[in-house]
């Protein structure tokens, strides 16, 4: 079946996450072992309107697996919504000769590969689309585990861990917001870890007196005199949060944004392990002739699926985590 696929691209596309190089690395050199060549696509899905492309080679991807970031830079490309830029980076596709395509992102690069295939399909051309999941946000519906996660996590916990150490001194209350829309993963796992006293998150009807003013309450009585809120940002802004828990019981919180240094850094151990298996699971993907998957971890494993049945997939946070949170928190009671 290799003989088939002679030539393939690879781009990064969407919110950055840390292990993307790790895993652009794996399907350069997983490729090239395998005799077939490897176009690197320019940002995201505009790369292949533009035909803005490099050609890797095994030393184009050398020292990248430690890196955070993007060598191939990403974007958002509103033009590839419609069927006219898809049209357009098809064109690319067959100027290049390109059999495949691993395009590395979240949810809206794989919509967007969605697209791409069907649009494909019509046209007759034979291009085959694998999807390789990779957000700080953990929000794939298939998958487990996506890249980016566990560095994004290990950077926030230490920068609250910082805070965590003049908020001790001060004795006072800290609201720090970490990303997350739509999701909260991020916020509770890192809750978790830091000990926070309580955690926000999209996914829970925000109770303000019950979820955060009785939580700190109960913290005091349990005779902690710093507090420690973290939020995802979906729920709203943390500098309200703040002026609502000052206005509430008088605290003077200090609000801490992380912002996109969750974005950055090293990949961790786990990032580039895991970006490494998924780039290589990609390419065998596609030199087995399969087209239109998705990568994703099942139960630490490595797996591919429909990218249709994928999509539909959703993944719920487990409210048991949340329990947990709850059950550690210094109270009074
Ligand atoms: P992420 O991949 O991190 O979720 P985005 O949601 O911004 O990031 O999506 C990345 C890009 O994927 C978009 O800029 C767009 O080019 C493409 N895309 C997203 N959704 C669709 C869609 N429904 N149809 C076609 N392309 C899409």
């Amino acid at each position: 079946m290799s003989n088939q696929v002679k030539r393939i691209g690879v781009l990064t596309s969407g919110g950055d996450a840390p292990g993307m190089n790790a895993a652009v690395r794996a399907v350069v050199r997983t490729a090239l072992n395998r005799g077939v060549e490897c176009i690197g696509i320019r940002r995201g899905w505009s790369g292949l309107i533009n035909s803005d492309f490099v050609p890797l080679h095994s030393s184009s991807v050398s020292h990248i697996i430690n890196k955070g970031g993007t060598i191939l830079f990403t974007a958002r490309c509103p033009e590839f919504m419609d069927r006219e830029g898809r049209a357009k980076a098809i064109a690319t596709c067959r100027l290049l000769g390109l059999d495949g395509i691993v395009a590395i992102g979240g949810d809206g690069t794989f919509r967007g590969a969605l697209e791409l295939s069907r649009q494909v399909a019509e046209s007759g051309q034979k291009l085959s689309v694998v999807g390789v999941p990779a957000t700080i946000d953990n929000d794939i519906g298939c998958s487990n585990y996506t890249i980016g996660f566990d560095t994004a996590s290990n950077t926030a916990i230490e920068c609250i861990d910082k805070l965590r150490d003049t908020m001790q001194s001060h004795e006072r209350c800290s609201v720090v917001e970490v990303m997350g829309r739509h999701a909260g993963f991020l916020a509770l796992y890192v809750g978790i870890s830091v000990g926070a006293t309580a955690v926000l998150i999209p996914e829970r009807e925000l109770d303000f007196d019950r979820d955060v003013i009785e939580k700190i309450r109960q913290a005091r009585l349990g005779g902690t005199t710093h507090f420690m809120i973290v939020v995802a940002e979906g729920v709203g802004s943390a500098v309200d949060i703040g002026k609502r828990i000052h206005d509430e019981i008088g605290l003077d919180p200090r609000v801490t944004v992380l912002g996109h240094i969750q974005r950055g850094g090293a990949p961790t151990a786990r990032d580039r392990e895991t970006a490494s298996r998924m780039g290589y699971e990609a390419v065998r993907v596609l030199l087995e002739g399969k087209g239109n998957r998705i990568i994703g971890t099942q139960e630490g494993r490595i797996v591919d699926m429909d990218m249709e049945e994928a999509l539909a997939m959703v993944k719920h946070l487990e409210m048991y985590r949340y329990e947990v949170l709850e059950a550690l928190t210094a109270s009074g009671k």
